[in-house]
């Protein structure tokens, strides 16, 4: 028998130096469900092994803010214009310059050691790339803040929010639209649900659009328990489960780790929230926007002002 579910939400928190390693491998062993394999040591050799596979879009769960002088404008915008994800905003004589751990690596790979350099100073030595001693920056680099520490005044190039939910696979093809954001997904290759780890069954997203007691309801579970046997039958067979996957539908359960800055969940929740998205998605995009409202992220207040209603009506889904 499949096992119904249904979705859910929540942040991430990174607020200090110290748990970004942690944060980073709680957001990657979402891939594996390894969370169980989490101890109060076992992030550093997480995060190596994440580096040495190749792996990396996972360290992009984690950002940082650097304070540095404005003298630095034309090569923060060089290196703008080379990696993804590095955003600078410029105050008369400071310049702020975000970015992820993958952004801060991938600078270091043009052969530049400025951030590298901080990463050793600062116990992150794990992230730091190579030892070119090349600098590009002049004068002081420092650390301004981390993900979004302050909720109320920061700004939304810079700040990002990370957030773990449980949705479907049709869902996470939706949301993997937005370029800007960065995700990583529970491995229907690596996870084999035949096993007992996984409660022998398949675990589905109870459907926003059908309605429970009706012929439709009745037929979509039908065609869950059906997939459940077949997949089921094909790990009986001997298959992996990258082969027994392909029998899995839209559906399936989906852990999902979604991290944006501020200016591309605005985006995603304008687009995302409204009537013309899938109702899964509007589900897990209304649920989030509710969520960072009353965690008290007062730049999402008119949005969450527009979507209420909709937020109302979800909530009964
Ligand atoms: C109601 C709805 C129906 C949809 N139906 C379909 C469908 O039938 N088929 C389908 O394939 N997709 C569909 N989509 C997906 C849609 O086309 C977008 O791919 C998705 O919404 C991502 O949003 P975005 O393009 O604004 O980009 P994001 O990736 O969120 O980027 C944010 C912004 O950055 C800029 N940007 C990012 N990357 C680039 C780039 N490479 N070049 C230029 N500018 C860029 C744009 O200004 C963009 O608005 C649908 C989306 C919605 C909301």
């Amino acid at each position: 028998m499949v096992k119904i579910v249904e979705s859910f939400v929540e942040i991430y928190p990174l607020n200090s130096i110290e748990n970004i390693k942690k944060h980073i491998e709680r957001c990657g062993r979402t891939c594996y469900k390894s969370e169980d394999k989490i101890t109060d040591t076992s992030a550093e050799q997480f995060v190596e092994g994440i580096l040495k596979s190749g792996h990396e879009s996972v360290i992009e769960h984690a950002n940082l803010i650097f304070k540095t002088g404005s003298e630095n404008l034309e090569k923060i915008k060089e290196l703008a214009s080379k990696v993804k994800g590095l955003n600078y905003l410029q105050f008369a004589t400071e310049l702020l310059v975000s970015g992820n751990m993958r952004t801060f690596r991938d600078i270091s790979r043009l052969g530049y050691n400025d951030f590298d350099t901080w990463f050793r100073q600062n116990g992150l030595e794990v992230f730091a790339n190579q030892d070119s001693s090349a600098l590009c920056l002049v004068g002081e680099l420092s650390l301004k803040g981390i993900q979004y520490l302050d909720k109320v005044s920061q700004d939304d190039d810079l700040n990002n929010i990370t957030v773990h939910m449980i949705t479907n696979l049709s869902c996470y093809k939706d949301i993997t639209r937005h370029r800007l954001a960065s995700f990583s997904i529970e491995s229907t290759r690596f996870c084999n649900y035949s096993k007992g780890k996984y409660g022998s069954e398949l675990t589905i997203l109870k459907p926003v659009n059908l309605d429970e007691g009706t012929p439709e309801y009745a037929e979509w579970l039908a065609c869950m328990q059906d997939t459940e046997k077949h997949y089921m039958k094909m790990c009986e067979l001997g298959c992996r489960a990258d082969q027994s996957r392909l029998c899995l539908p839209h559906s399936i359960k989906a852990d999902v780790i979604m991290t944006a800055n501020v200016k591309e969940w605005k985006h995603i929740f304008n687009l995302r929230c409204d009537k013309a998205a899938h109702p899964d998605v509007r589900k897990v995009m209304l649920s989030a926007l509710e969520l960072f409202y009353n965690e008290g992220y007062t730049t999402f207040n008119d949005l969450y002002a527009k979507f209420l209603p909709d937020i109302e009506e979800f909530r009964r889904k």
